[in-house]
This record gives C-alpha cells, sequence and structure tokens, in this order.
C-alpha cells in the first residue's frame, strides 16, 4: 500500500479538464473564473460578499486589516495553525490567548468571562477547529452584549454547519474566512477567500486584495481628466496601502470544479470519521475527541491517547505507524509556544487545557479519497501498536 498521509486532495479528470479550459482561455488572472468562484462560495456559505484571495493567510491579513485597529487586544484560540493570530500581529494588535474546551475548540464561557474582566477588549477570532463549528449561539450572545468585532476561521469549516448556521455565513460574526490549500476540504493548490454580509467591508477586502487601487469614484480630478474634461483612460488611483493578494483565474477553475463535489467530498469524511469512531468505541486507551457530529466538516479526524498506560510516547507511535506507511499529524502545538510568540511577552503563558490537549491528542489520515481499504489498515495498525505497548 502506499503512504497515507493525515490528509490530501482528491483530483479528478474533471477538475484537470476545467484548468485546460481556462488555460486556454484569454484570462489565466483577473478574469470571470474568480467571480464565479467567489459567487459559488456566496452559495456555500450564504454570506452576502466573499472575496478570493491567494491563500487563507491572505485572507487573514485582509480581514485582520480592515476590522482592526493597532493595539486592539483580540481574544483567540491557541490551538489553530499560526496564521490565525499572526494575523492579529499583522495588524499591531493584541493576541489574548483563552484556554480551549473539551472539543478543542476556544472556550466561549472563558472569551465572557474575559470581556466581562476587561472592557477593552475589541474583539473575537475564532477557529472551528476540526470542522466543529463553535456554539452559535455563544457567539450571538457575545455579539449582541458586547458588541465586539467577530472573525470566523472557517478554514477547517467549509461545509460544516450547527443548527441553521452554515460556516462561513457571518450570521453572528463580522467576517470569515476560508483556505483551499490541498489538505483542506477543496483545493486551489493555494487559495483562501473572505466572507462578509458588510458591503463596506467587501469594498473594503477589495481595494487591499489588489494594491488599494481603484478605477472609479477618483479623489483628484486634476489627474483625472484633460484640460477639456475627458476622462484620462489610464488613470487610477491608490487609497489604501494594499497588497497583490489576487487569486488566478487558474486557481478558481480548479476551486469550482471541486466545489461540486464539496458534499460528496463531506458525506465520504462523515463516513471515515464514523468508522473511527465505531473501532474506537470499545477501546480505554484511544477515543475520538468528540462523538460524531453532523455538522462538523472534519478537515481532521483527531483522538485522545492516553499515554499514561502506554510504554512508548508519542513520538515513538509517530515512528511506528511511520514504518507502517501511515503519517500522523498533531494539530495543534499551542501557538503561543512559538519562539515568536514566547519573544514577545508570552514566555509564562500556560493554558492548561490547551498543553493538556496537546500531549493527548494525534491527527489521524482524513481525506475524501481515503479508501476502505486504507482506512482498515490504519485502525489494525494504530490499535496493535497500542495494545503491544500497554503498561
Ligand atoms: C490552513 C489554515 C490557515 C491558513 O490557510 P493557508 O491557505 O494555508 O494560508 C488558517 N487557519 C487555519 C485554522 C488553517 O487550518
Amino acid at each position: 500500500m502506499a503512504f497515507i498521509p493525515y490528509g490530501r486532495q482528491s483530483i479528478d479528470q474533471n477538475d484537470i479538464d476545467a484548468v485546460v479550459v481556462t488555460l486556454k482561455s484569454d484570462f489565466l488572472t483577473t478574469g470571470p473564473k474568480v467571480a464565479e468562484f467567489e459567487t459559488a462560495l456566496c452559495g456555500v456559505s450564504g454570506a452576502a460578499y466573499t472575496v478570493a484571495v491567494a491563500n487563507g493567510t491572505a485572507a487573514l491579513h485582509l480581514a485582520a486589516l480592515a476590522l482592526l485597529e493597532a493595539g486592539d487586544k483580540v481574544l483567540t484560540t491557541p490551538n489553530t495553525f499560526l496564521a490565525t493570530s499572526n494575523a492579529i500581529r499583522y495588524a499591531n494588535a493584541e493576541p489574548l490567548f483563552i484556554d480551549i474546551a473539551d472539543d478543542g475548540n476556544i472556550d466561549l464561557d472563558l472569551c465572557i468571562a474575559a470581556l466581562e474582566k476587561d472592557s477593552s477588549i475589541k474583539a473575537l477570532f475564532a477557529v472551528h477547529f476540526s470542522g466543529n463549528p463553535v456554539d452559535q449561539q455563544k457567539l450571538k450572545a457575545i455579539k449582541e452584549r458586547f458588541g465586539i468585532i467577530i472573525l470566523e476561521d472557517c478554514a477547517h469549516a467549509i461545509g460544516g454547519y450547527e443548527g441553521d448556521v452554515k460556516a462561513g455565513s457571518c450570521r453572528y460574526s463580522d467576517a470569515s474566512i476560508f483556505s483551499f490549500h490541498p489538505v483542506k476540504h477543496l483545493t486551489t493548490g493555494e487559495g483562501g477567500a473572505v466572507t462578509t454580509n458588510d458591503e463596506a467591508l467587501y469594498k473594503k477586502l477589495l481595494l487591499l486584495r489588489g494594491h488599494g487601487m481603484t478605477r472609479e469614484e477618483f479623489a483628484f480630478n486634476d489627474l483625472a481628466v484633460d484640460a477639456k474634461g475627458n476622462a484620462n483612460p489610464w488613470y487610477y488611483e491608490m487609497v489604501e496601502l494594499g497588497f497583490n493578494y489576487r487569486i488566478t483565474d487558474i486557481q478558481c477553475a480548479l476551486g469550482l470544479s471541486q466545489l461540486k463535489k464539496l458534499p460528496s467530498f463531506i458525506a465520504r469524511r462523515h463516513e471515515i470519521a464514523k468508522a473511527y469512531d465505531d473501532a474506537f468505541a470499545s477501546e480505554t486507551v484511544v477515543r475520538p475527541l468528540y462523538p460524531f457530529k453532523e455538522g462538523s466538516a472534519y478537515h481532521l479526524y483527531v483522538v485522545q491517547i492516553d499515554f499514561t498506560k502506554l510504554t512508548i510516547t508519542k513520538a515513538e507511535l509517530f515512528a511506528k505507524m511511520r514504518e507502517k506507511a501511515i503519517g500522523l499529524q498533531l494539530h495543534y502545538i499551542p501557538v503561543y509556544k512559538q519562539p515568536y510568540y514566547r519573544n514577545s511577552g508570552y514566555a509564562d503563558l500556560c493554558l492548561p487545557k490547551a498543553e493538556a490537549y496537546y500531549d493527548a491528542t494525534v491527527s489521524l489520515p482524513m481525506f475524501a479519497s481515503l479508501s476502505d481499504e486504507e482506512q482498515r489498515f490504519v485502525i489494525e495498525t494504530l490499535l496493535t501498536i497500542l495494545h503491544e505497548n500497554r503498561a
């Protein structure tokens, strides 16, 4: 059997054909596929506006710049990829890491306690960890009671939902972001998007994506028109310090083709999650992070392992699985443990649940093209290693 990674893309001939069509068209970038992809993402999320960008980190960067001011205190989770809190830093704002709950998501009750104590907190950047959305009713309560800015990092959660609230819909938030990296549900190679229901925010994001340049609504007529009052056709103005965070039409053609398969991708991830849950139901050393949840998009399948009952360490488990050509992963090292954050004032921070979670968890292979046979091999191999190495 070929090496089984923890995550990978699922690309078929339709995806390849879609890219080839765009390669032969007039527009490789800034063409019609970008707008088509954005419209399709509005459909998937239910949000009114989408700005597709170069990657998920760029989406976070633009959203943070548009939403935050320098010095703002922002509640966020330590159990995420680096980019979530880095985006807060890009805006020269200050991440306040809040401990996690049992499901690996930020503990919103602790967020409420922090907001009660400190009225200067401006925002919350939440992550729907593993694809399992944070409690939307609590998010709503936080928005209504404290009026803070809320961003939802939906990099794990496209196609997920809680109750009637779809991930990325921004029902109780100001903006959401997606990532289309190959390990995520659907890929554009690299890619990302911001969704929002706020038209002014949408316009600001569009500006920031493209160098802060505009070709409409000029502020300075001295250069915009000639002596006879004719509009100068070459003229543009730069009104913000923006970036080139554009996504290409080639990428969006791939994204559109992938989006059609999102329901089947998620259905397959759900099958895999249920099969893992069943396999571990009677085990004492290994158990799912949370019991099967229909609204989770299952970007990751995380298990907690009781290493106190084993003679091997986590590194040894990783190595033994690797010998059998199975890739495990760990999501995530608490972000404040990174040297950059330790050197930026977080050296003494200790969030006990995030650290206990880090010690106990492992991510198992989870992707739509994982076959039943491969999954059975992962389960058997893992259980054999765990049983052979009991204390
Ligand atoms: C993948 C990911 C990102 C960053 O997305 P890129 O497209 O890799 O830049 C941000 N946040 C989370 C939670 C992610 O998993």
